[in-house]
């Protein structure tokens, strides 16, 4: 388990004598601690915004979320949503993608960790659960702003989620992550309700665009260990990054995940091709000035967010789902922020022909998990 470095951390004085906090403070001994006045926030250095944001990653904030921990995704209305719900543990990530929205996302630029967590977010899980019709099923990540594993090395709190939602029956967590952060999910009694995720890309990209991130090979390896303690697995391929020879090496990923590991332990795999908000790129550009991801072409999508010619993403999309399902015919494969006319193109039907995207996920993940609902 590889833990993040960290420069200094900041603690929240309503939260400072909770159990929670004084276990993670023991674990990185030496660092100095703040003591904050309750609500008062960390003060950011003067400086140029990429100075900044470097800063964030390596400050590390315990606090007090004062929102909803439990809610939907915020997709896009224009585009096939999957109806996803989130669980806020935390935001800001200690890896350091070149193409990282959270870079544009956040005024606040530091790794947070929510100490309230334990009695509030748990207790809006139980009351979501508890409110489910029969048949119902719920798609839950942590992964949505921040990276699920990269900082359990501090915090431990993906072995208490994966026996928290061992509970029930309808619905699934997924960890979704570029790290190798597994150790603590074994020997677990998952009763698998948690799928572990990987964003996965090509060698190239992750050696170039994902700084900090263990290699494609290394995530595989541990997908492949956590499918030997049963754990339920899945894949995104997200962004799909376009450059000379892209299509053929994301079909060699794709091809050596589904030897690595047995399409019948994977609940989904997903693609997305890159997208951004403009303001991204000039964070992105000043902070890492070789990048190459922003000097194809492209078009300005319904959401406001930059993305490739629609051309280029069905060709990019049409490949890899060529090639998945001629190994796996029955793996559900899904585009993440797409219309139905690229999902059409791209893999020959439309999401709401099958009854809608949120249905066909739903499908998999009772299959592969085992849900009773
Ligand atoms: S792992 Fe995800 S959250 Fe972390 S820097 Fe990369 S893209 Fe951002």
């Amino acid at each position: 388990m590889k833990r993040p470095f960290l420069r200094r951390i900041f603690v929240d004085a309503s939260v400072v004598h909770s159990s929670w906090t004084e276990e993670i403070l023991a674990r990185v001994p030496g660092i100095p601690v703040d003591v904050l006045p309750p609500g008062q926030k960390p003060k950011i250095p003067l400086g140029p915004w990429p100075r900044v944001l470097a800063w964030g990653k390596e400050t590390l904030f315990l606090t007090r979320f004062l929102g909803r921990f439990f809610r939907p995704c915020p997709g896009t209305k224009a585009y096939t949503c999957c109806g996803y719900r989130i669980f806020h543990i935390g935001q800001g990530c200690p890896l350091d993608c070149s193409y990282c929205i959270l870079q544009a996302y956040f005024n606040e630029p530091w790794l947070s960790v929510f100490i309230n967590l334990w009695d509030q977010g748990l207790e809006e899980l139980t009351v979501a659960w508890e409110e489910l019709r029969p048949g119902q099923v719920l798609r839950i990540g942590t992964g949505e702003f921040t990276d699920s594993a990269a900082l359990d090395p501090l915090t431990d709190l993906n072995r208490r989620l994966v026996v928290f939602f061992a509970q029930q029956d309808q619905s699934v967590l997924e960890l979704k992550t570029k790290t190798t952060n597994i150790a603590t999910l074994e020997g677990l009694d998952h009763r698998r309700r948690t799928i572990v995720a990987w964003s996965v890309n090509t060698p190239r990209i992750v050696a170039t665009e994902e700084h900090r991130a263990p290699g494609l090979e290394e995530r595989l390896a541990a997908a492949s260990k956590v499918v030997s303690w049963g754990y339920p697995v899945a894949f995104h391929f997200d962004p799909i990054i376009y450059y000379p020879g892209a299509e053929e090496e994301y079909e060699a990923v794709a091809r050596r995940l589904l030897e690595t590991v047995s399409p019948s332990n994977i609940v989904w795999i997903s693609l997305g091709s890159l997208r951004y908000m403009p303001v991204l790129k000039d964070i992105a550009l000043s902070r890492f000035p070789y990048t190459k991801i922003f000097s194809e072409e492209f078009v300005v999508g319904l959401d406001g967010k930059r993305r490739y010619f629609r051309d280029l993403r069905v060709s990019l999309y049409r490949r890899l789902y060529r090639v998945i399902k001629e190994i796996a015919p029955n793996l559900c494969v899904y585009l993440c922020m797409e219309s139905p006319e690229v999902w059409q193109e791209a893999f020959g039907y439309t999401p709401q022909s099958q009854g809608g995207l949120p249905k066909l996920l739903d499908k998999a993940a009772v299959k592969v998990c085992k849900l009773h609902v």
